[in-house]
């Protein structure tokens, strides 16, 4: 559904999805009820983590997030400023700071640690690391600087669905899923996400005491769902604290379904796709593909390359586009946006650095090798 002839990414869907969709109308019940509950059950297995709840889109689950936590008006909430923003204007609506982190290396745009270390005060709250392109951040070490502190860790695992850390040393959390590491982990089920939606998220935790929070701060604070009473479990309801409508409906939970069942083989297809566009830009001193040393654990999310310089990354978008050729660009420095520039007057050397030179490349499990080694060819001919 694009111009472009090798499109940024394109949805995996076929006849799964149709049947799908068609099974919830012929059901006739629309609201969070048997698919929202199935959906649920599936990815808190395939997360191996104790609960997982569906939610209308990741920033709502980022939301939710903040409010099981109890983070609010004083407190700090250390993040990295490459990022999408949903995590720095929750924070900032929750009346709580957001204090900006550097990434480890321009390879490597995660949130460094020992920065972190260095941001910590009596006031921070929570360290929300974001697993960029799909590549987890650095776990052993964030979970050393929470634990004995009381600092929480939310994971923003919105690009690293399916993805299993993997500690260079064995350390733990090794071997356990992007967003069942830290207290709470937050999906994105968006369009362009490795499992699509169209809108969507989930939100999951091992932790009991969190978990009811998050499943009554999901729908008003209620005490019981409609489902539940439509089944005849219960005709009244309670309000246990003041909540928000952030459910899912059946039918976003049935096309999740299918997406979830196609997920891991998506992203296994894009690994070999990672490691195609590796091979290519090989023996080039001038690009440098980020995380190319950790594709066998990456959800292969996102191709990203960092250009020779801000001109050269100019130029390789515009010859791109003239091949018909879309590229994109994840992240802008949230310091940089209008909205954010006159309230932080911070400067992260690498995350600007990064943000001039970073360009992101088609990628999707139906691209194919001989279109990857195109856009090489082309981007290892910009000087
Ligand atoms: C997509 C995305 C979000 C927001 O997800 P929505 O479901 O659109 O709210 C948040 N953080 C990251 C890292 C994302 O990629």
């Amino acid at each position: 559904m694009s111009d472009w002839r090798i499109p940024l990414s394109v949805l995996d869907y076929g006849a799964e999805e149709t049947e799908a969709a068609q099974r919830v109308l012929a059901r006739k019940w629309l609201s969070m009820g048997p698919e929202v509950l199935a959906f649920e059950k599936e990815f808190a297995a395939m997360q191996s983590a104790e609960y997982a709840f569906a939610v209308s889109s990741a920033t709502a689950a980022l939301h939710l997030a903040i409010h099981a936590i109890g983070i609010g008006p004083g407190d700090e909430v250390i993040q990295p400023a490459i990022n999408f923003v949903a995590i720095a204007n929750m924070t900032l609506y929750s009346g709580a700071t957001p204090v900006f982190a550097d990434i480890c290396s321009l390879a490597e745009p995660t949130i460094d640690p020992r920065h972190v270390e260095r941001l910590i005060t009596p006031r921070t709250k929570a360290i929300v690391p974001m697993h960029y392109g799909g590549n987890l951040s650095r776990m052993s070490e964030l979970l050393d600087l929470c634990n004995g502190r009381g600092i929480r860790l939310i994971e923003d695992s919105c690009h690293a669905i399916g993805a299993r850390y993997h500690d260079p040393h064995g350390r733990a959390p090794h071997g356990r899923m992007a967003g069942s590491i830290g207290d709470i982990g937050t999906f994105s089920f968006y369009a362009n996400k490795n499992l699509a939606c169209g809108e969507g998220g989930m939100v999951v935790t091992n932790s009991a005491d969190v978990a009811e929070k998050l499943q009554m701060l999901r729908s008003h604070g209620m005490t019981r769902s409609s489902w539940e009473r439509h089944q005849g479990r219960a005709g009244s309801y309670d309000i246990a604290m003041p909540g928000f409508n952030y459910r899912l409906d059946e039918l976003h939970a049935a096309l999740g379904r299918s997406q979830l069942a196609k997920l891991l083989g998506g992203n296994a297809k894009r690994r070999e796709l990672l490691a195609r566009y590796r091979a290519g830009f090989d023996g080039d001193p001038n690009w440098i593909m980020v995380f190319a040393d950790a594709i066998e654990h990456s959800s292969g999310h996102l191709m990203v390359a960092l250009a020779p310089s801000q001109q050269a990354r100019t130029l390789a978008v515009h010859a791109l586009r003239e091949s018909g050729i879309q590229s994109s660009m994840h992240y802008p420095s949230i310091l940089e946006f209008s909205g954010f520039r006159g309230r932080f007057s911070q400067t992260l050397e690498l995350t600007h650095e990064f943000a001039s030179r970073a360009i992101t490349l088609p990628m999707h499990a139906g691209l194919r090798f001989e279109e990857v080694d195109e856009i090489v060819r082309i981007l290892r001919a910009v000087r």
